[in-house]
């Protein structure tokens, strides 16, 4: 990956401090996503690290995980499936708890999104604690799912995420 071009990437990344609560610097991709050039950038990195790997199926994370998902998942040629936060699938799910800083929160996935086999990719835009990635790729592997790689935009290495989502391999392409 080009040197210049991870650093224009984090550029156009803006820290929020403060949101949505006291002492979580946000880490807000709002401006690399409005800008073309960057955007595509940014989706050619989860491409290069897709190609060659008989891919049947990209999942993405509610709701920044669409983004980049989606997109990678039309260049490919292979179908998108959504993890949602629990209460938005409209049909039957399974659903799989995780912890958050206080409290629980759910994941869902359709029934039928992922079924045996099928090669798969999950895709979001930052691997923070991992507590929500983890949960998606217990969804995955519970329909049978072959994860081969969880892949994120940005990693907040200081948080060892990568750590929940042992042993499905990670790829982050702008490390904090
Ligand atoms: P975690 O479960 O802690 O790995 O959190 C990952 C999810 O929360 C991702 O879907 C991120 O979009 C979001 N998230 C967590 N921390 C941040 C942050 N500092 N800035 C932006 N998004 C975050």
């Amino acid at each position: 990956m080009a040197l210049d071009l991870v650093g224009k990437l984090r550029a156009a990344v803006r820290d929020v401090p403060d949101f949505p609560k006291k002492g979580i610097v946000f880490k807000d991709i709002t401006p690399l996503l409005s800008d073309p050039a960057l955007f595509r950038a940014s989706i050619d990195l989860f491409l290069e690290r897709c190609h060659g790997r008989k891919i049947n199926k990209i999942v993405g994370i509610d709701a920044r995980g669409f983004v980049f998902g989606s997109a990678v998942a039309y260049e490919l040629g292979v179908g998108f499936v959504p993890i949602r936060k629990r209460g938005k699938l409209p049909y039957q799910t399974e659903v799989a708890k995780y912890s958050l800083e206080y409290g629980e929160a759910e994941m869902e996935m359709h029934v039928d999104a992922v079924t045996a086999g099928e090669r798969v990719v999950l895709v979001d835009d930052l691997l923070a604690t991992g507590g929500t990635s983890a949960a998606a790729a217990l969804l995955i592997r519970k329909a049978g799912g072959n994860l081969l790689e969880a892949q994120f935009l940005i990693e907040l290495e200081f948080l060892h995420g990568r750590n929940q989502l042992d042993p499905t391999p990670v790829a982050s392409f702008l490390k904090y």
